[in-house]
């Protein structure tokens, strides 16, 4: 589970996020929905502790990501899929994250499999197209089973195949019982993806309702 409460974080003088909170249940997929700029990526670089909150709180499963026993098998993020060494070969690339966290090579092979790039494990990462990095960005959030994920923006890049294909990983994630927090500044990306909206603006929360309600409403 992900809990957020009161989170504020400022650089100097921007106020990326202006005290937010929301949650995400297990078992359920929460669009993380908001144009550029409004905090999203901000907000998942506190929960995976790769920023400092300025105030208020990011938890995820109760605790601070430092805090977290085993953090690869509690929590897995897609943040920025373009940042991968190209030399590497995909392969390589996971069973390098796997080794330094203590999981088995057949699991790696796992993961490729599920993401589709069981076909290119052995091909170098600078040939992937911008999709193929996101399948490999999502393959390494996967690695640890853990039970909460965190992708920023993964359909970017994507076309109508992909996308398909994410909203129904996303699917079978929550179906498996995990909690699934996915960004994104289209709307019409979330409605057959998510379950959840919590929509933000300059750091700030505007909407936290159910696409059910939301869809209600037009
Ligand atoms: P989103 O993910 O919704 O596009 P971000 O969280 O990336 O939004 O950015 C929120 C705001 O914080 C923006 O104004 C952005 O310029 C600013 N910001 C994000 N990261 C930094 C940083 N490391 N230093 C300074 N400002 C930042
Ligand atoms: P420490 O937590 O050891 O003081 P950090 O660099 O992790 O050092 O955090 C710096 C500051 O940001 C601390 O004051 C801490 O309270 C706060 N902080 C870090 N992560 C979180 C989080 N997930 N939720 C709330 N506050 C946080």
């Amino acid at each position: 589970m992900i809990e957020v409460r009161e989170l504020t974080k400022r650089y100097g003088g921007t106020v990326a996020v202006d005290g937010l909170s929301f949650e995400v249940r297990p078992g359920t997929v929460t669009g993380f929905l908001g144009p550029n700029g409004a905090g999203k990526s901000t907000t998942m670089r506190v929960l995976l502790g790769l920023a400092a909150a300025s105030s208020g709180e990011a938890l995820v499963n109760g605790g601070r990501y430092a805090a977290l026993r085993r953090p690869i098998r509690e929590v897995g993020a897609l943040l920025d899929a373009g940042a991968v060494h190209g030399g590497r070969k995909a392969f390589d690339h996971l069973g390098w994250i796997a080794r330094s966290n203590g999981i088995g090579s057949r699991r790696v092979a796992e993961v490729l499999e599920r993401v589709g790039l069981a076909g290119v494990a052995r091909k170098r990462v600078g040939g992937f197209s911008l999709g193929m990095r996101q399948r490999l960005g999502i393959a390494a959030a996967l690695l640890g089973d853990p039970g909460v994920l965190m992708f920023d923006e993964p359909v970017n890049g994507l076309d109508p195949d992909g996308v398909r294909w994410i909203r129904e990983l996303m699917r079978a994630l929550a179906a498996e019982g995990r909690t699934v927090l996915i960004s994104s500044h289209l709307m019409s990306e979330m409605e057959l993806t998510a379950d959840r909206l919590v929509v933000i603006g300059r750091g700030r929360l505007i909407a936290d309702t159910t696409v059910r309600e939301l869809a209600a409403r037009f």
